[in-house]
C-alpha cells in the first residue's frame, strides 16, 4: 500500500526551524512534501495573490518555496504539484509562537489551515509558546500522533484543528474554545530621520483573558490545546435580530424571507 501524501506548510518561511521539525515529525505517518513561502509571512492571514505571477523553487528533495502566502502554497502544493493524488493531511507549521484565541484572524499559520479545509483535506495548525530555552520536541511528538490518528478519522466538513503548545513540561492535552486575546490597543508613533511621522501598529504584548475552557488558559496551564474551528462565520444568534433590521430596511417594505 503507498503511503498518504501529507502537505506541510507555514508561515515563517521554508527556512525556519520549526516547519523542517514538523516535516521530519510527519515523515513517520506518510510521504511528506514541504511547500512554504521563501521569506517569513507571520500574520499574512488569508492573504491570496492575485495580482503578480507566483515562482515555485524546488530547493530539496520534495520541497518547494514559493514567492507567496500561506495560503498560495496550499493552492499551489495541493492544485498543481500533488493535483494527480491529493494530501491526505496538511500541516501548517510549527510556528515560532502561539495563535491563540483572536490571533487566529490574522495568524498564515491558521489560514494554511483554512485553506486545506477549504479544500476539503484533514488540516491542522501547529504552534509553539516561545519562552527561554523552549524546544519543538513536544509539538513534533504530537504532530506525529496527531497525524497517525487523523488518517483513521473524518473531521466534519471545513472544520480545521488549531493546536497550541506549551513552552516546558507539557501536562496534558485538552479541547478547548477559543479565547479571547488582544495586543493592545495603541497606535505608536515615532519620527523618522526625514522628521516624517511612522507608525507601529498595537504593542507586541497580547493581553488574554483567562476564561475556564479556553485555549488560554490550557496552554498557561501547560496543556498542549486542540480547538476545532470551523469556517462558517454567521453568527446564527444574531440573525433573528438582524431580521428585524433588515425587513425595517427593506426598500418596497415588504418583509424579508424569514429564515427556515
Ligand atoms: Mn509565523
Amino acid at each position: 500500500m503507498s503511503r498518504p501524501r501529507i502537505l506541510v506548510t507555514n508561515d515563517d518561511g521554508i527556512f525556519s526551524e520549526g516547519i523542517e521539525r514538523l516535516a521530519a515529525a510527519l515523515a513517520e505517518v506518510g510521504d511528506v512534501y514541504t511547500v512554504a513561502p521563501d521569506q517569513e509571512r507571520s500574520a499574512a492571514g488569508h492573504a491570496l495573490t492575485l495580482d503578480t505571477p507566483l515562482r515555485a523553487k524546488e530547493i530539496g528533495d520534495r520541497r518547494w518555496s514559493v514567492n507567496g502566502t500561506p495560503t498560495d502554497c496550499v493552492n499551489w502544493g495541493v492544485l498543481h504539484l500533488l493535483r494527480d493524488e491529493r494530501p491526505k493531511l496538511l500541516f501548517s507549521g510549527i510556528n515560532l509562537g502561539l495563535n491563540l484565541g483572536d490571533d487566529v484572524t490574522y495568524s498564515g499559520t491558521v489560514s494554511a489551515a483554512f485553506e486545506g479545509a477549504l479544500l476539503g483535506i484533514p488540516s491542522v495548525a501547529v504552534s509553539q509558546e516561545i519562552e527561554r530555552g523552549f524546544t519543538f520536541d513536544a509539538a513534533a511528538q504530537f504532530a506525529t500522533r496527531l497525524g497517525r490518528r487523523l488518517l483513521g478519522e473524518t473531521l466534519p466538513a471545513k472544520t480545521l484543528l488549531n493546536v497550541n503548545v506549551p513552552a516546558g513540561q507539557v501536562r496534558g492535552v485538552r479541547v478547548a474554545r477559543l479565547g479571547t486575546r488582544r495586543y493592545g490597543e495603541t497606535v505608536i508613533e515615532k519620527t523618522d530621520p526625514r522628521g516624517r511621522p511612522y507608525y507601529w501598529i498595537g504593542s507586541t504584548i497580547p493581553v488574554g483573558e483567562l476564561e475556564e475552557g479556553t485555549d488560554i488558559i490550557a496552554v498557561a496551564e501547560k496543556s498542549i490545546s486542540v480547538t476545532p474551528v470551523h469556517l462558517d462565520l454567521t453568527a446564527y444568534h444574531a440573525m433573528e435580530l438582524l431580521e428585524g433590521i433588515a425587513s425595517a430596511l427593506s426598500p418596497l417594505g415588504e418583509p424579508v424571507t424569514p429564515r427556515s
